[in-house]
């Protein structure tokens, strides 16, 4: 027999698409808050989100009899037709997270539109309301979520530990507080205030404020086409992408494709890990798919190689400058630390109200603990204060703010330089205004001769120059036995080269570019790579060139300072002088900041 399912057993089951988890819960009480055009957003939970979860806004209300709709299944202020849906600014659209959230849960609304006298709480359990009534409170809405999942034992079985949910959390509204920087939002955790942020707009402190790992090595803003924010120098990279956050239209997101372009803009200069970044990426709400997930954090970008190509363009532009120099002597970013939670959920309303109150009312502009250990950055200089474009709607619209840039760092002055010393036979120390330069000098010359070669292996016609006196390169077997592959490439790159048998080949000519030594470390150094890597597709080629102007330079070659200056005015022409062919930096900065701190001056 076929049952039309009760109303309430249809909710319990959707419910459980939407709301996973309380982090899931408060996401979307979060959100609403923000679309109601909320200034101040206090986030509060115990035991993990599981026992209470209350979230409090001052944005817009809702009227006494419009209370009750907002509960039921796509009841929604935000979307009125299906030409909407290509169209979507505001973060909630689905009209079904208040509906899921009160089928699973124990729910009391407070809320007052501030054109109304009275406010109204509304009480469901398991999505029924239990009660309704007029009460006094303050503009805006408050939720409280109790005993989530109450009645859906199953779903509450999948609930990790208290930490690990308040963690999760904790994490979303961090997010959230950095997308938002215009908003003043309060994070408490079983009755301790986590942190607070001012609302002021000044995206790069409330990065430094709740993600000092992400931002240890100073910022450096990015702004270009749809795209702003802040990324890591390409030496402070962390070992996983826990340091990405991704807004789209000021929704958090998870995008491979910004992934992508974020890791492109670096252009091969991160050796290892992931770069930190903070992007905010506007896009017209026709050009982006969000709907492909019910929780929203994964979205399709309708034009997505123009997308990826302005994110590439605007992180490369920022990290090929002087801000993008790796710092020197700096420990390797660890992945954001997890915010220590006070384990006793103690029950201190009282203070708690009195704080929370303050808060609403702007009276106590609190200086979170944490504050203090932004004055300690020096990198300021590369994180100029964001300016927000101002509010010119103040209430009932979707509060995402772009941010902008004015200031951008200037590209690397090498004319700034002044040569002062040169040690192990391989480090070139320089100084600049307020920094020390270290440069590897092997790096630097694999940089150079790899751009002299690319430019010469497009340019020119190939045709060997002659040498005086040939030489000849010796192969092991295995790589002998793969000649076919290499010699033909090592032809078209202008040597002149022959098969002389016995694993052996002598060279009349080299490619007009090279010098000597150059080309015949090159070409050892191709054969052999190629006998490891095979194949002669371009980008396989493009991994083989890369690997061999390793050979070409050599390393500990005692430099005389005329050779320094050569080779540091070639660095300079080098497109990206920042770093080898490998992605190693070329050099590194230690500012005097840095060194008048080693001696404890600061
Ligand atoms: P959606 O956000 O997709 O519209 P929800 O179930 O999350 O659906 O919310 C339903 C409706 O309730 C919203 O469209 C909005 O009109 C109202 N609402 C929810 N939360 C708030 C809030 N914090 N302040 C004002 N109105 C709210
Ligand atoms: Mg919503």
């Amino acid at each position: 027999m076929i049952k039309v399912l009760d109303s309430f057993v249809a909710d319990k089951i959707a419910a459980g698409e939407v709301i996973e988890r309380p982090v899931s819960a408060v996401k979307e009480l979060v959100e609403n808050s923000i679309d109601a055009g909320a200034h101040s957003i206090i986030v509060e939970i115990r035991g993990g989100g599981k026992s209470y979860i209350r979230v409090t806004d001052d944005g817009c209300g809702i009227s006494f009899d419009e209370a009750e709709t907002a509960f039921l299944r796509h009841a929604t202020s935000k979307i009125s037709g299906i030409a909407d849906l290509d169209n979507i600014v505001s973060l909630g659209f689905r009209g079904e997270a208040l509906a899921s959230i009160s089928a699973v849960s124990r729910l009391t609304m407070v809320t007052r539109r501030a054109e109304d006298n009275s406010g109204v709480k509304l009480v469901l359990h398991g999505g029924r309301v239990v009660s309704k009534e007029r009460t006094g409170c303050n503009t805006g809405t408050t939720i409280i979520v109790e005993d989530l999942f109450y009645n859906t034992p199953a779903r509450r079985k999948f609930m990790k530990s208290d930490a690990r949910e308040a963690s999760s959390i904790i994490e979303l509204i961090q997010q959230y507080a950095v997308c938002y920087s215009d908003k003043r939002i309060m994070m408490i955790s079983n009755g301790t205030t986590l942190f607070t942020t001012n609302g002021d707009g000044d995206t790069s402190a409330v990065i430094r404020l709740l993600y000092p790992s992400i931002s240890r090595n100073g910022l450096i803003p990015v702004s270009g086409e749809e795209v702003s924010g802040f990324v890591s120098d390409p030496g402070s990279t962390m070992s996983t992408r826990k340091g990405q956050l991704f807004f789209v239209n000021g929704r958090l997101v998870s995008s491979p494709v910004i992934e992508k372009g974020l890791e492109e803009g670096y252009q091969g200069r991160i050796f290892s890990g992931f770069p930190a970044a903070v992007l905010f990426i506007e896009s017209e709400p026709s050009d982006i798919d969000v709907n492909i997930h019910p929780g929203k954090q994964e979205i399709r970008f309708l034009r997505q190689d123009e997308v990826k190509g302005h994110i590439t363009d605007a992180v490369s532009r920022a990290v090929m400058t002087g801000a993008g120099v790796p710092k020197g002597f700096v420990k390797k970013l660890e992945t954001p630390a997890e915010i220590k939670l006070n384990p006793i959920a103690e029950n201190n309303q009282e203070t708690e109200q009195t704080s929370i109150r303050e808060f609403l009312s702007g009276l106590e502009r609190e200086v979170p603990v944490e504050a203090a250990a932004v004055a300690e950055t020096p990198d300021t200089s590369y994180v100029p204060v964001s300016s927000h474009v101002p509010d010119t709607e103040p209430s009932g619209s979707a509060g995402y703010q772009p941010v902008r840039q004015e200031v951008r760092p200037a590209p690397f002055d090498f004319n700034d330089l002044s040569f002062k010393g040169y040690v192990f036979n391989t480090y070139i120390i320089m100084q600049g205004r307020d920094e020390l330069f270290i440069f590897d000098q092997h790096a630097a010359h694999e940089r150079v001769f790899y751009e002299k070669f690319m430019r010469g292996y497009n340019n020119s016609a190939h045709s060997p120059q002659p040498v005086l006196t040939s030489f000849t390169i010796n192969v092991s077997h295995d790589v002998y036995s793969m000649s076919r592959e290499w010699l033909s490439d090592l032809i078209r790159m202008g040597y002149d080269i022959e098969d002389f048998g016995d694993c052996t080949f002598v060279v009349r000519g080299i490619p007009p570019y090279m010098s000597i030594d150059e080309a015949e470390g090159f070409a050892r150094g191709y054969a052999e790579a190629a006998g490891e890597e095979g194949g002669s597709n371009r980008v396989v080629i493009d991994k083989l060139i890369t690997k061999s102007c390793k050979s070409a330079v050599k390393a500990h070659d005692v430099l005389s300072e005329q050779e320094i200056n050569d080779l540091m005015s070639k660095l300079s022409e080098c497109d990206n002088p920042y770093s080898c062919p490998h992605g190693r930096p070329t050099f590194i900065r230690i500012s005097s900041y840095d060194i008048e701190r080693s001696f404890r001056r600061k």
